[in-house]
């Protein structure tokens, strides 16, 4: 069946294409050449007037995964207070901070998202993630797996692994978990905590292992080099939400010698110690210092008031947060040796100096950071806010009068501390565009995703030129999920089942003896255990495999 979408208004970065107008066609599943003189087609969708990109994509987004339960669990308030009745075509669920599957995937497609990425799979929960992906319907999915506090990472730095040693246990794991790339969270502090560290530097060493944050970030990204992994190394930096940490964060930025790092929810390592207070913004400082840096991309974790739950890795930052939870209630715990996990609820409140100055920060990063390809538009869902609030966080970028609006309902002491009533910026339709899909479709290494060439993947959002831009980013007109029509006029029409994006680099197969043995040793399990076959995602819709760039040595 070959559909045409006619005289929309085509906002396509990837190909340059600023609102032109052109016709698209889509065949299964794809998008195509038009067709030749004489060949039907089969529907033809008038899209005049309209605004066209290509579906949404989400590269840091907590969706899955043991923690996203423990949150659900804590806060069964969010799902009595928001319930979604079942329809003809599609199942009932609940909640608005941490939706059930269902709710999470018909949300996201009705805000014309079709990609997700959850960014913090521990290897040893890998299947578990890939499970509830296939329970979240309407998204491709995918993951990052979570390494640089694991005992057997630590080890091999301690005892001076050569780096062919450690690539091929991060190609291993990749391969095994099914994931898209590695994330290192609070490198060796998450590790180090369960020293009884409470800080780790990034030229502090761990306790245990003697191995600096410096020599993990440098490690792995090197390794992700090397292995031709597109997707840089993600960086949840050292000293999370701390006073002063912008130094931990610059430091964290060189600790990749040049090689590609994205920093993940920058705003959270944004933070000076100026003021009454000590506690001000250093995101003019981070901003100029990801300006003058190629390898070095970012997504800002914007916060936005209202209640949500924080839920992450960094059990040595949540262990100090637990004391601001909001309600009182929090979990942490460790994870089979390898990661750590805290859930602790916030409430992010405008009248706050901290909260306040915490959302300040997050938009100066977006206004301040020139060039839109290095950022990528997230709240860190839910640790900022749900990510239900992207449209409004899209007014706010595309609007400088309604920011200066709304710094009047905010902390005056923190208003006073920020330049952003200054800052006029004003993000075009264009960079929005490459805020929410072209860019985190090249920085993943989705090549056919993100953008509108013939050869893409028909995901496919229509808005209205609604000059309130909140609406028009709330109620797609239209939303196409690998060519077919699944939301027209922000309403579901049927659920639809995505795909996994993975990459599978090489590695020595020896690896697989050293790993049998340290798991016979120490693990109550074998690493067997861990690897996920293509098979076992057939219901997810199958795993789509992204290449490797050859091996750079
Ligand atoms: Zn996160």
């Amino acid at each position: 069946m070959l559909r045409k979408l006619a005289g929309g208004r085509i906002f396509d970065p990837i190909n340059g294409i600023d609102g032109e107008v052109r016709d698209l066609y889509v065949r299964d599943g794809r998008l195509v050449e038009p067709p030749g003189p004489g060949e039907p087609v089969d529907e033809e969708i008038d899209l005049t007037g309209q605004m066209v990109m290509a579906g949404g994509i989400d590269l840091h987004t907590h969706i899955s995964g043991g923690k996203v339960n423990l949150a659900r669990q804590m806060l069964p308030e969010d799902h009595t207070a928001h319930p979604r009745s079942r329809t003809e075509t599609c199942r009932s669920g609940s909640g608005h901070i941490v939706p059930s599957t269902w709710a999470t995937g018909y949300r996201y497609a009705e805000l014309g998202y079709t990609t997700a990425i959850d960014p913090a799979v521990i290897p040893a929960n890998a299947r578990h993630t890939h499970l509830e992906g296939a329970d979240t319907p309407m998204l491709d999915t995918g993951g990052f797996a979570m390494l640089g506090n694991d005992d057997y990472l630590l080890r091999l730095l301690a005892t001076g692994a050569e780096q062919p040693e450690i690539n091929d246990y991060v190609a291993w794991i990749l391969q095994a978990t099914q994931c898209l790339g590695i994330k290192v969270v609070n490198p060796g502090g998450i590790s180090a905590f369960k020293f009884n560290q409470r800080r780790l530097d990034p030229d502090e060493a761990n306790a245990h292992y003697g191995v600096t944050p410096r020599t993990i970030l440098r490690t792995l990204s090197r390794s992700l080099h090397e292995l031709g992994v597109p997707k840089p190394l993600h960086v949840h930096a050292s000293n999370l939400g701390v006073p002063g940490n912008y130094e931990s964060t610059l430091a964290t930025m060189e600790a990749a010698e040049g090689l590609p790092i994205h920093l993940t929810h920058l705003q959270f390592h944004s933070y000076g110690t100026e003021g009454d207070k000590g506690f001000s913004s250093a995101a003019p400082h981070l901003a100029e210092a990801v300006n003058a840096r190629d390898n070095v991309t970012i997504d800002v974790g914007q916060i936005m008031f209202g209640q949500t739950v924080t839920a992450s890795g960094d059990t040595m930052r949540q262990f100090a947060n637990r004391a601001n939870a909001d309600p009182s209630k929090s979990s942490l715990m460790d994870i089979e040796c390898e990661a750590g996990c805290g859930v602790v609820p916030f409430h992010y409140q405008d009248d706050s100096f901290v909260h306040a100055l915490q959302w300040l920060i997050g938009l100066e990063l977006f206004l301040l950071v020139e060039d839109p390809w290095k950022v990528a538009l997230t709240t860190d869902h839910p640790n900022g806010a749900p990510f239900t609030t992207y449209p409004h966080l899209i007014q706010l970028l595309m609007d400088a009068g309604l920011r200066r609006r709304a710094l009047e309902a905010l902390n005056p002491a923190a208003r006073k501390a920020s330049i952003l009533e200054g800052l006029d910026r004003e993000y075009s339709l264009y960079e929005i565009a490459v805020l929410t899909r072209a860019g985190p479709a090249r920085l993943l290494g989705l090549r056919d995703r993100g953008h509108l060439a013939p050869g893409a993947a028909a995901d496919i959002t229509v808005y209205a030129d609604d000059p309130d831009r909140e609406r028009m980013f709330s109620e797609p007109v239209l939303v196409l999920k690998d060519g077919e029509p699944v939301v027209r006029q922000g309403r579901l029409l049927r659920p639809v089942t995505g795909r996994v994006h993975a990459v599978h680099p090489d590695y020595d197969p020896a690896v697989e003896a050293k790993l049998a043995d340290y798991f016979d040793r120490y693990l109550g399990i074998r690493p067997q255990h861990y690897r996920i076959d293509d098979e076992e995602l057939a219901e997810e819709g199958g795993v789509e495999l992204h290449p490797c760039r050859e091996r750079q040595a």
